[in-house]
């Protein structure tokens, strides 16, 4: 069973894209491991992890990505900024500077998004890594 809220519960914060994957994922339409969540931000596990620990960070609006903030997204960024560090440990990354951990968000072609829902991966745990 999902955790997420029901779509209406974040609707009045703002657009979603009912063919959006990442906002079927927020509305619980498809099923994930979630990691976190409140009003605004949305965190779950990555299907196809590069690293021990690997996890998405995403708006629960659909932006479709870094290309498309303005001044009025960085409250929201600044939040998913400091969440990130917290849910890095919480998931098992080590601690600075011996452990840490890697943020990355893939924008445009050229930026290699496939998903096209503003996302940060965050990344950690003992190397080897699959990617990095
Ligand atoms: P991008 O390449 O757009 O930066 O990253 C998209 C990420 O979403 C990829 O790392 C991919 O593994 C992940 N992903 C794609 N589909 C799903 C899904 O259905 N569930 C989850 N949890 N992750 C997904
Ligand atoms: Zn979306």
């Amino acid at each position: 069973m999902s955790l997420s809220l029901p779509p209406q519960t974040h609707e009045h914060l703002g657009h979603t894209d009912p063919d959006c994957l990442f906002c079927k994922i927020v509305a619980g339409k498809i099923p994930s491991k979630v990691v976190y969540q409140d009003d605004e931000i949305f965190v779950f596990h990555d299907i196809h992890p590069w690293a021990p620990v690997h996890f998405l960070m995403i708006p629960k609006v659909h932006i479709p990505s870094l290309a498309h903030v303005g001044d009025e997204h960085v409250g929201l960024l600044g939040r998913m900024m400091v969440l990130a560090s917290k849910l890095a440990l919480q998931e098992g990354c080590n601690p600075y500077p011996e452990g840490g951990f890697r943020l990355l968000s893939n924008t445009g072609s050229e930026g290699g998004q496939e998903v096209h829902h503003l996302h940060i991966h965050v990344m950690g745990g003992p190397r080897p890594w699959l990617k990095g």
